[in-house]
């Protein structure tokens, strides 16, 4: 009952990138992602409070968009993929200059490597005196990371997520990159997106943080998401505004649904409310039955 259909090439339209940070613990992560945020032609504009809902978008000044996944850990990226929910186009993998490679660094390589996912490496922290980004040009080599640098195709970037230098460069090179992979979504069609977030919150009931992966989600909307189902009673975008709609690689926080999904869990629009509650339980009972089956005996 699900409309999965391909979408037709004339269909297909440009959407932003969706880019996730990785790295080993205390190389900038959260530094780069707030110097980013930062860095678009909203940057520091009035009106909105910035929120946390697990992702935002950046406008930036040529009226191009990215959307970054405010969620660093490797889990999030891992379980995600896992859950079949692969919303990642580019990462950002961000290596302290004074630091160096090290283990999550590795991690975050392998994963890209597994996940066919282009990475782009940001050396963070070039500010510092004992920074030494050649080094890690080098130890990169050792894991078949070849940098532009050493005439490898992979880009890579010196910045400062402190002194805020480095970051028009790297928004270039996420944007060269994103033009080479040519991502496209038809925004005219039922929407369906993947859970970033969600949580039960005391004032609103349960909330999840949806990233639109194709078509348009609408307030009214019906829908399905993982094994709770809903009707979109109000969603509200990074900046806690009221919206009305919700397009391609757009994060919105969405009201209105019966019992709070998991992160990577997929959101589909349907007809109407009893279809929705109808795969909602059919998957919950699924769902259960999986357990009992796991239960020992
Ligand atoms: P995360 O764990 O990867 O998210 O790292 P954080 O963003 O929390 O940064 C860890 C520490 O490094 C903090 O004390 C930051 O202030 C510092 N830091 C981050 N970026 C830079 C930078 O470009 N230069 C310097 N000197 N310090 C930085």
């Amino acid at each position: 009952d699900l409309d999965t259909t391909e979408d037709r090439e004339e269909d297909l339209q440009p959407r932003a990138p969706v880019v996730a940070v990785m790295g080993h613990v205390d190389h900038g992560k959260t530094s780069l992602l707030d110097a980013l945020r930062g860095s678009g032609v909203a940057g520091g504009e009035a009106g909105g409070i910035t929120q946390h809902i697990g992702a935002y978008q950046v406008t930036m000044k040529d009226k191009s968009k990215i959307t970054f996944l405010d969620t660093p850990g490797h889990e999030a990226f891992t379980e995600m993929r896992a859950r079949g929910a692969d919303v990642t186009d580019i990462v950002i993998l961000v290596v302290a200059a004074d630091d160096g490679l090290m283990p999550q660094t590795i991690e975050a390589i392998n994963h890209c490597k597994a996940a066919n996912v282009p990475m782009i490496v940001a050396i963070n922290k070039v500010d510092k005196e004992d920074a030494n980004p050649q080094r890690v040009r080098e130890r990169l080599l050792e894991h078949e990371v070849i940098v532009e640098e050493m005439s490898g195709d992979v880009q890579d970037v010196e910045v400062s997520a402190l002194k805020k230098t480095g970051l028009d460069d790297l928004i270039d090179k996420i944007q060269l990159q994103a033009e080479l992979l040519e991502l496209k979504a038809n925004p005219d069609r039922a929407a369906e997106g993947a859970v970033i977030e969600a949580k039960l919150d005391k004032g609103r009931g349960p909330v999840a943080t949806i990233l639109i992966n194709r078509g348009t989600l609408n307030v009214g909307d019906v829908f399905v998401v993982g094994a709770e189902s809903g009707k979109v009673r109000a969603m509200l975008d990074d900046k806690g505004r009221q919206v009305k709609k919700a397009g391609p690689s757009m994060p919105v926080e969405v009201l209105g649904l019966s019992g709070a999904p998991m992160a990577g869990d997929r959101l589909q629009v349907v007809d109407n409310e009893t279809k929705a509650r109808e795969i909602a339980e059919y998957r919950k009972g699924v769902i259960h039955q999986k357990r009992t089956a796991q239960a020992p005996a």
